[in-house]
């Protein structure tokens, strides 16, 4: 069985994969630790990620799984304590229902300066390069390959799952994602240990500031289909510069690099299985900004597609779909 991606998205299904028995091979065209998903900030939030039903049902799984592998000791997923902030009133947000308690979301008046409005909540906060690192070496246990190879076309095998992120949008020649550049900033960690996040996007603009173990991701941009790799030193000054109107004790906080990924986005998030002249191919990308949060939760149901078509045969397979 193969699996293209070495992301978070493919990692995770790959892992769940091999634990249920099937022998993986992973192919990626970068390394793990290379991946837009180890540029991710790691906060676990669904944002730019629809069908809202279906990214609440995933974000919920994978919010109880990340609970589990914080309970069994994994270094790189974090559980904090944060604010979400606004600056006009805010709706409840609309996964709340699924994790609104499981979070302790509750609405705060005044929670920063220039926010009148706002949510504190806890939630897992995910290390990226460091959990990548950690997925990879966990997939390795259970027997699982991870091998360096940039596709033209998916592999001819019985049972493929293209986990590729926006690389689908040639592999599935799917024009509907198309990519969401963020740029962060990562900092040395002054001490920090809550987190802050804007809501209101302005002009591609956002405002969050994630402390993890030892470093700070602060960012960030989302500007669509903008496919620019390099750090823009302009925008790495404002982003530096907002942080720190938020939250004063980055001023001093020696910067380590700039980093840019290209967010995977599409309409909704395409997790479907059908029928190839192979076997069965399961699509499972377009997870925009929410690819962490909703990793568990789609790997799940990917496995799902896998087991009820091993077990129905080929025909199992016509259009089973998790999606809208
Ligand atoms: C600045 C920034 C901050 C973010 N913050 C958060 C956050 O706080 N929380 C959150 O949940 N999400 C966040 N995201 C979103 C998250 O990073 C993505 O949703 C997630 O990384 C998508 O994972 P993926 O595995 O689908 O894609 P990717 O990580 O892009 O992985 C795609 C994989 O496919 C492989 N591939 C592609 N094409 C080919 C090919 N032709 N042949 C072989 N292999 C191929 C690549 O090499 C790679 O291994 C952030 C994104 C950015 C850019």
């Amino acid at each position: 069985m193969h699996v293209v991606g070495a992301g978070v998205i493919g990692l995770s299904c790959a892992i769940r994969l091999a634990e249920a028995g099937f022998p993986v091979d992973v192919l990626t065209a970068d390394a793990p630790e290379d991946t837009t998903s180890a540029v991710a900030g790691g906060l676990w939030l669904p944002y730019r990620a629809e069908p809202a039903d279906q990214v609440a049902r995933w974000a919920a799984r994978t919010f109880d799984d990340f609970l589990a592998l914080h309970r069994h000791g994994s270094t790189s997923v974090l559980l904090r304590d944060g604010l979400l902030l606004h600056r006009e009133p805010a709706q409840r947000p609309f996964w709340a229902d699924l994790v609104g308690e499981l979070s302790g979301l509750r609405r705060v008046a005044d929670p920063a300066p220039g926010y009148p409005f706002g949510y504190a909540l806890r939630v897992p906060v995910v290390d990226t390069p460091r959990y990548q690192s950690e997925l990879a070496a966990h997939l390795r246990r259970l027997g699982g390959r991870i091998r360096r190879a940039r596709l033209d076309v998916l592999p001819p095998e019985a049972i493929v799952v293209n986990a590729a992120g926006l690389g689908a949008r040639a592999l599935a020649a799917d024009p509907s994602v198309y990519p969401v550049r963020g740029q962060v900033a990562v900092l040395d960690n002054p001490g920090l240990t809550d987190w802050l996040c804007d809501e209101d996007e302005v002009d591609g603009l956002l405002t969050y500031v994630l402390p993890r173990r030892d470093d700070v991701v602060v960012g960030g941009t989302a500007q669509e289909n903008d496919e620019r790799c390099e750090p823009d030193r302009e925008e790495a000054a404002g982003i530096l510069r907002r942080a720190q109107a938020l939250v004063p004790a980055l001023a001093d906080a020696r910067l380590r690099w700039s980093r840019v990924g290209l967010r995977p986005a599409r309409p909704a998030v395409r997790l479907e299985a059908q029928p190839s002249p192979d076997g069965l191919l399961v699509h499972c990308y377009g997870h925009g900004g929410a690819g962490v949060t909703l990793s568990w939760g789609c790997a799940a149901d990917v496995l799902g597609l896998v087991l009820d078509w091993t077990q129905d045969g080929p025909t199992g397979a016509s259009a089973r779909s998790f999606g809208a």
